[in-house]
C-alpha cells in the first residue's frame, strides 16, 4: 500500500497521540484518498487547518493523495501570516461573531464581557448548532472534535483550555481579537446591547454601597440589567491582557 509522509504543526500535535507528536509520521493511505479524510482519520478536525503544503505546494483539503507525498499541517493562527499560501477558508469576519455549545457557558459569558456577539443555548442538539454556525456565520467553539469533523462546518474552533478565563484568553489570542475587545457593550445574561444608563435615572434600582463607590453605570436594552465595573471585572481584563503577552513572548512557532 502506498504511504505518505506528515508533520503536523504546532496546537494540532494536541490532537494526536503523543508518539506522533512534531515528528514526521509515516502513513499508509489508500490511493485517491482525500486529504480531508487522511488527517480527519487522525484525530485531527478540519476546521483546525488553515494550510497545507504537499511537496511543499499550498494545495486544498479535497487534495487526492497517490503516495509519496511529503505533506506540513499548520492550524489556524491568525496572527502568523500566512498570505502568501492558500488559506483554506476565508478569514472571519471583521468583527466575529461566536456560538459555543453547551458545556461553555462560562466562556460565552466571558466572551459578551469583553463585547463579543456570543450565543449559547442550555439545551440544544449538536444539529441545531451547526445550523447555526453556518446560517449565522458565527464561529462555532466547542472541546468536542467529532462536532469540528461534520462537513457543513466552516468556521469553527477547538477549544483546548479547561478553565473559562483560560478558554476566554486562548480564544483572543489565536484569533488575534484583543484589539476587539469591547468592554460593556454586550450583556453577559442575554447577548444585549448595553448602553450608558444616567445614574439618577437608576439609583433606586442598586444598593447603596454601588451608588456610593461608581459613577458609571450600564444597562442591557433586551434584559434591564444593570452593570457597573467592579473589581472582578478589571481583574479579569488584567488577567487576559497579561496571559496573551506572556504566549506571545513564549512563541511556540516550531522552526
Ligand atoms: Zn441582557
Amino acid at each position: 500500500m502506498p504511504t505518505v509522509t506528515l508533520r503536523f504543526y504546532e496546537e494540532l500535535n494536541d490532537f494526536l497521540p503523543s508518539p506522533w507528536r512534531k515528528r514526521d509520521i509515516e502513513r499508509q493511505i489508500q490511493p485517491g484518498e482525500s486529504l480531508k479524510h487522511l488527517i480527519e482519520a487522525m484525530g485531527v478536525p478540519h476546521t483546525e487547518v488553515e494550510v497545507v503544503l504537499v511537496n511543499g505546494d499550498s494545495v486544498g483539503l479535497d487534495q487526492q493523495l497517490q503516495g509519496g507525498e511529503r505533506i506540513s499541517v499548520y492550524p489556524l493562527f491568525e496572527s502568523l501570516d500566512v498570505t502568501p499560501l492558500l488559506r483554506l477558508r476565508e478569514r472571519p469576519l471583521r468583527t466575529p461573531k461566536f456560538v459555543t455549545d453547551a458545556h461553555l457557558g462560562k466562556l460565552a459569558r466571558y466572551l459578551r464581557l469583553v463585547g463579543f456577539d456570543t450565543l449559547f443555548f442550555n439545551d440544544i442538539g449538536d444539529q441545531r448548532l451547526v445550523e447555526i454556525s453556518v446560517s449565522e456565520r458565527r464561529i462555532l467553539l466547542t472541546r468536542d472534535r467529532a462536532l469540528l469533523m461534520r462537513r457543513t462546518i466552516t468556521h469553527g474552533r477547538y477549544v483546548h483550555a479547561i478553565e473559562p478565563w483560560l478558554q476566554l484568553a486562548e480564544v483572543v489570542e489565536r484569533l488575534d481579537l484583543a484589539g476587539q475587545i469591547r468592554p460593556f457593550s454586550r450583556c453577559m445574561v442575554c447577548n444585549g446591547s448595553i448602553v450608558a444608563a444616567q445614574k439618577d435615572l437608576i439609583e433606586e434600582e442598586l444598593p447603596d454601597q454601588v451608588i456610593c463607590q461608581h459613577d458609571q453605570f450600564w444597562r442591557c436594552r433586551d434584559c434591564q440589567k444593570i452593570y457597573w465595573q467592579g473589581s472582578h471585572y478589571s481583574n479579569l481584563l488584567k488577567s487576559i491582557a497579561g496571559l496573551v503577552a506572556d504566549n506571545r513572548q513564549a512563541g511556540d512557532v516550531e522552526s
